[in-house]
């Protein structure tokens, strides 16, 4: 495995690897991280291992995706354990790049998707997703993959990224992987660290609040979507330190939100996604609606 701190280096080594390969045309896979890797990220890096030649991982804690008052100086790093990691993964290129090697100079272009930022995470976080469209387009330039492996926890990421290919025809396929979670439900987050024992326990209110909402629907196929949104709020309050930022339901992956007396059953499109502060810490979440086998009603 080779760790590369530059696109030249890094061009020139995914040109000789995909020579090495010349038999056929090889597939790279990209797993764009911010690394202090967890299981969450291991899975994407299993599945680009299980359907690319030549899997890259980048590891870039990107300030342009960070508001002032966010965490970008904190942000938990640790270099030599995710090298590690990448390696037990079988990773073939670990692309660390310096925030001078991404923008050298005062950069004057954004990759900017309109409506489907203006919500959710976008709403609270202002800029955030141009951050995120921006890179990503530089990653995908620089490395030229032909997957790119994104993980459902960031629902609104994927459907964004997605959104950006299709309108700039980028020739890259995007392939949304599952959420990883804690034996108790938790979703694994390199935020996770931050949280105190007490906010570490409080936090399960997430989960426990998708699958609330997931059995109110199984059980009954008139659940609207203020049924859910009530559910998910109520479940969220338990926790006197949780403090909600959304506590939504929309379809997916148009995140159109779903009017109150909308009913839910019957729909596999349908995403119900949180985003909840414990102190400074804030951490999402969401679940894709299950096509629910409705017990008590027919
Ligand atoms: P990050 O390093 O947090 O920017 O995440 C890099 C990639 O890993 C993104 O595509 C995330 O959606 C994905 N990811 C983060 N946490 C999880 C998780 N618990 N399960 C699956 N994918 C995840």
């Amino acid at each position: 495995m080779k760790v590369i701190r530059t696109i030249t280096e890094l061009r020139q080594e995914i040109g000789l690897k995909r020579q090495a390969t010349q038999s056929r045309e090889s597939i790279v896979g990209l797993v764009p991280t911010m690394g202090y890797l967890h299981e969450g990220h291991a899975s994407l890096m299993h599945a680009a291992k299980q359907q690319s030649d030549i899997v890259v991982l980048s590891i870039f804690v990107n300030p342009i995706q960070f508001g002032p008052n966010e965490d970008f100086d904190s942000y938990p790093r640790d270099e030599a354990r995710d090298v590690e990691t990448a390696r037990a993964q079988g990773v073939d290129i670990v692309f660390i790049p310096s925030v001078e090697e991404m923008y050298p100079q005062q950069t004057q272009t954004t990759v900017s998707v309109s409506s489907l930022t203006d919500r959710l995470c976008g709403a609270s976080r202002p800029g955030h997703f141009d951050g995120v469209t921006t890179v990503v387009s530089k990653l995908f330039n620089i490395v030229q993959p032909q997957r790119a492996f994104f993980g459902m926890k960031d629902a609104q990421q994927v459907a964004v990224i997605q959104q950006m290919v299709n309108d700039l025809n980028m020739p890259v396929e995007i392939v949304p992987c599952p959420i990883v979670r804690e034996q108790d439900g938790l979703a694994l987050s390199s935020r996770n660290v931050y949280l105190s024992a007490e906010d570490r326990q409080e936090a399960l209110v997430l989960s426990k609040a998708l699958r609330a909402a997931q059995e109110a629907v199984d059980i009954s196929a008139d659940t609207t979507a203020a049924d859910i949104r009530r559910i998910l709020r109520e479940n969220i309050g338990r926790s006197s330190r949780a403090v909600i930022d959304y506590a939504e339901i929309q379809a997916f992956p148009s995140l159109e939100p779903l009017a109150d007396q909308e009913k839910v059953h019957g729909r596999d499109d349908i995403l119900m996604a949180l985003a909840v502060k414990f102190g400074k810490t804030r951490l999402i979440d969401n679940t894709r609606l299950q096509r629910a086998e409705v017990l008590s009603h027919v």
